[in-house]
C-alpha cells in the first residue's frame, strides 16, 4: 500500500547522504562509495553515529547539527515516535531519504 510521496510527509528536503554532508558543511573523505573521517568544522571533531540497525543518525556532539534517515524512528512528541516504511512511501529518487538539520531552521524544501 502506497501512502503517498515521502517528500510530502516532511518539510525537510529529502537528500542523499552526500547532499546532507555537503548541506551541513561537514568535512569527509570519499573512498569508493564510502564516506570516511566525517568531521564538523565547528570544532573539527568526529560526528557521532547511532542507529538501531546500522547507522541512521549522524550528529555533531558539539553544535548538534544532525542528519537522519527518514526510515529511522522519527520523534513525534517527547514520548512517541513513528516509523515510516519504505514499502509504503514513494520516493522520487530511492537514494534520497535523508534529512539534515543545520540548527538554523533545518534544510527545508524551500531553502
Ligand atoms: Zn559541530
Amino acid at each position: 500500500m502506497i501512502r503517498g510521496r515521502l517528500q510530502d510527509a516532511t518539510d525537510y528536503k529529502l537528500m542523499t547522504i552526500k547532499e546532507c554532508l555537503d548541506a551541513l558543511g561537514w568535512n569527509y573523505v570519499t573512498n569508493g562509495d564510502r564516506f570516511e573521517e566525517i568531521t564538523c568544522p565547528c570544532s573539527n571533531i568526529a560526528v557521532e553515529f547511532s542507529g538501531f540497525v546500522g547507522t541512521d543518525h549522524l550528529e555533531c556532539p558539539k553544535c548538534g547539527k544532525f542528519m537522519t534517515d527518514m526510515f529511522s524512528p522519527l520523534q513525534v512528541t517527547s514520548g512517541s515516535c513513528i516509523v515510516l516504511s519504505s514499502k509504503e512511501w514513494e520516493m522520487d529518487d530511492e537514494r534520497r531519504h535523508w534529512i539534515a538539520n543545520n540548527k538554523a531552521g533545518g534544510i527545508k524544501i524551500n531553502t
